[in-house]
């Protein structure tokens, strides 16, 4: 008999812990409200990140990506065709720009982690649709996290959503377990086939992160070794929340 090898690492979260990440999930909710009313035309990037540091602080929260692998910011901006992990800076937002906003909060020994993509003032309609796709990808792929459903489902949700929209799914980057770890198994694509992958049960603690180009799909490293890019210049969008999985719907845990 074969060991179920590929559950190996995933952990089950009691009550008590879900509890905890609740209280870290509804923080960065908090945060996340914060710096959407203070994106505007005008503000810098580095400006996003201090709000974000002070009203993690305000709460008794540690940014879960200061320092994580030496980051040197609070939070992940991404502007434009910068997919995830740009760093915040001089970089001053206009009128037409898309942000994605990635913040995890560290409370009582517990992550959550959860992104939004934002327009600056007012952007175009192709921009727009991209934000609308990556929004209902992550939420196809939050009603398909259910008990007892396979983890390739929740994959091919998000895929099926996006590709029918035609955006393409970034591959070289994908959702993940979360708890007393920023990054926990099992690794969640969001490209694959509903009905592979590991069972999903209840107490299982999975960051959804749908990352949808405008264009292809490849990516590229920036020279600062973390901002990634799409590889043809095109937008990309992100959002992501921390769920809990549940005896029905998956519980949001980083909504308000
Ligand atoms: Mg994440």
């Amino acid at each position: 008999m074969q060991p179920i090898r590929e559950e190996i690492g995933v952990i089950i979260k009691s009550a008590q812990e879900i509890a905890v990440m609740r209280k870290a999930g509804q923080i960065l909710a908090v945060v996340i409200e914060a710096l959407s009313k203070a994106v505007r035309p005008g503000i810098t990037t580095g400006e996003l990140d201090t709000v974000a540091a002070r009203e993690l602080k305000k709460r008794g929260a540690v940014a879960s990506f200061k320092g994580y692998r030496g980051f040197p910011a609070s939070i992940c901006t991404s502007v434009n065709e910068e997919v995830v992990h740009g760093i915040p800076g001089a970089r001053v937002l206009k009128s037409g720009d898309i942000i994605s906003l990635d913040v995890g909060a560290l409370v009582n020994g517990f992550h959550a982690d959860a992104a939004v993509t934002l327009g600056i003032g007012s952007i175009s309609e192709d921009a727009q649709k991209l934000i609308a796709a990556t929004k209902g990808a992550l939420e196809a792929g939050i009603a398909a996290a259910r008990n007892g459903a396979r983890l390739g489902d929740v994959s091919a949700a998000i895929q099926e959503y996006a590709e029918s929209r035609n955006f393409a799914v970034v591959r070289e980057y994908v959702g993940h377990g979360i708890g007393r770890n920023l990054h926990e198994d099992p690794q969640v694509p969001n490209f694959g086939i509903a009905g592979e992958g590991i069972l999903l049960r209840k107490g299982m603690t999975l960051a959804l992160e749908p990352m949808l180009n405008a264009g292809l799909w490849r990516t590229r490293l920036s020279d600062n070794k973390w901002t990634v890019f799409t590889a043809d210049g095109k937008l990309s969008a992100h959002f992501e929340h921390t769920i809990a999985i549940t005896d029905s719907t998956p519980e949001i845990l980083t909504m308000l």
